[in-house]
């Protein structure tokens, strides 16, 4: 276990040179205090969890102090955003402060997010609020909790630096972790500026530090697309399955690692809603809960275009053809657990499809009529869950066929309910707890924040006493409008 100022840091990306990044400093926020931290996030730096109380644990990651060895750049990218070509967006508001490399040789990058204005902030301001800082914290420890792919949060600070939003806020800092912080947008920016020899440069970056096994394979950048789509076929696959929206799929928020990136006005589906919009701002609907499939394949393409110089057309093509097969077939594998399936059966999607469309037409709580599914037998679960459906009719004769379906996976009890909970969390990040949460941090008082982060890190125990935390939303919290403003 180390010490904050053990840290060993190489910066690969830094030395990429000021094509790809440039040099800025952080700048300070004021009376910095400590939120809240992530315990598992910090033996990803083998740091010991008592740094976390150290005054200088807060100065460090509010921008005051810095590790000799960092070295902290903006990186520049740019993307499509709602559709549009944005030609220059970059860092406007986080910086990346260095790699570090743990025991186990891996490498995180420490990424400030809200450490200030760059030469990317365009008319920003270059912070962030506690608020968003909050919301980015819990759900990137609490999806990675689930099994979904996505960045890691170490801490949060606040601060009485003031900054104004629709009203005035404080601004709040959150270091972020990642293995890599390229977008599919760093591709885009070199490809649409025409600097073809940046873009392989940026090529050979990523495949050497992230996929070094493509190396071997006779087309290295065909390899590497491959990867990043059979990537992001099984990430799509875990927000559907477990009812999480983006918000913000733009191709400057979609890593180059498949995994869930720059949060946003997200939200983990409440009652079923495949049309779900949870981005106030999103008034066409673009990025809405079932358009994610469709829109990370449109985001690949993106990708795609942006390596033609690198890769022959046909066969960018070729590959990204196997995002939808791949996509559905993890998608499905990941519903089979969630129902207690082992096996797999022709008409399983068919059933599923059924489940959605009832569950929709009746406002069906998501995460949990999956946990109750699997709590008792299915005859004693069904009948209790018929309760919720409206459609009687169609929900008995898909509890008919469901029963028949699962009697072919065997009849344990037992066995059944240690898989389906092993599947199906019991708690799962709602808008209105991460607004609870906030409301109190607002206040200055952190408890709240710290024990949901707490409950959410264990989603599928049980743990007796925060039963709570499983609950369906009250009225005023199914109706939160949370936009990209933060
Ligand atoms: P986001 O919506 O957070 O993904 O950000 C989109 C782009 O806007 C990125 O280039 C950000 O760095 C930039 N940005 C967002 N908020 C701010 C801000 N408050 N100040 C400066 N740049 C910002
Ligand atoms: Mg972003």
């Amino acid at each position: 276990m180390k010490s904050l100022t053990d840290l060993t840091f190489d910066n690969r990306f830094a030395r990429l040179g000021d094509a790809f990044s440039t040099p800025v400093l952080p700048e300070p926020i004021a009376e910095p205090r400590l939120v809240v931290v992530s315990p598992a996030a910090m033996t990803l730096l083998d740091l010991e969890p008592r740094e976390a109380d150290s005054e200088e644990f807060a100065q460090v990651f509010a921008g005051h102090k810095l590790w000799s060895e960092a070295e902290p750049r903006a990186m520049v990218y740019s993307g499509h955003q709602f559709g549009s070509y944005n030609p220059r967006l970059g860092d406007g508001r986080g910086l990346l402060l260095g790699e570090v490399v743990n025991d186990a040789g891996e490498y995180w990058d420490l990424h400030l997010k809200g450490a200030g204005q760059t030469p990317y902030s365009r008319m920003g301001d270059g912070r962030a609020v506690l608020r968003s800082s909050i919301r980015e914290f819990l759900a990137s420890e609490h999806l990675h909790a689930l099994g979904i792919p996505s960045s890691r949060a170490l801490c949060v600070t606040a601060s009485s630096t003031p900054v104004w939003r629709e009203k005035q806020e404080s601004a709040a800092m959150l270091l972020r972790l990642a293995q890599s912080h390229v977008r599919f947008g760093h591709f885009e920016y070199f490809y649409y500026t025409r600097q073809h020899d940046l873009l392989k440069q940026l090529g050979e970056h990523v495949l050497s530090c992230h996929f070094p096994a493509c190396l071997a394979q006779p087309e290295p950048y065909l390899a590497m697309f491959r990867e990043v789509v059979e990537r992001n076929a099984e990430l799509i696959a875990h927000w559907q399955a477990y009812g999480f929206c983006h918000g913000v799929m733009n191709s400057d928020n979609m890593s180059i690692l498949g995994i869930t990136f720059d949060y946003g006005p997200y939200a983990f589906l409440d009652d079923f809603d495949a049309n779900h919009i949870c981005n106030h701002s999103d008034d066409t609907g673009r990025y809405s809960f079932s358009n994610q499939v469709p829109i990370a394949q449109w985001n690949l393409a993106a990708l795609g275009q942006a390596l033609t110089p690198l890769v022959p057309l046909d066969a960018l093509r070729e590959t990204l053809n196997l995002f939808l097969p791949l996509y559905q077939a993890h998608y499905l594998d990941l519903m089979r657990r969630r129902l207690g399936w082992l096996s797999s059966d022709v008409g399983d999607e068919g059933l599923i499809q059924r489940l959605l469309q009832l569950m929709q037409s009746s406002a069906v709580d998501y995460s949990n009529f999956f946990r109750e599914l699997g709590a008792s037998t299915p005859d004693q679960a069904l009948a209790r869950l018929r309760e919720d459906f409206i459609d009687l009719k169609g929900f008995d004769a898909w509890a008919c066929d469901y029963r028949a379906r699962s009697a072919r996976d065997g009849a344990d009890q037992a066995q059944r309910r240690a898989r389906m909970h092993a599947a199906n969390p019991k708690y799962i990040l709602r808008n209105y707890l991460a607004q609870q949460v906030i409301d109190a941090a607002e206040q200055g008082d952190y408890g709240p924040v710290r024990e949901l982060h707490a409950v959410l890190s264990r989603p599928f125990d049980e743990q007796p006493g925060f039963e709570r935390y499983a609950q369906r939303p009250p009225e005023w919290g199914k109706h939160l409008e949370i936009s990209c403003s933060s």
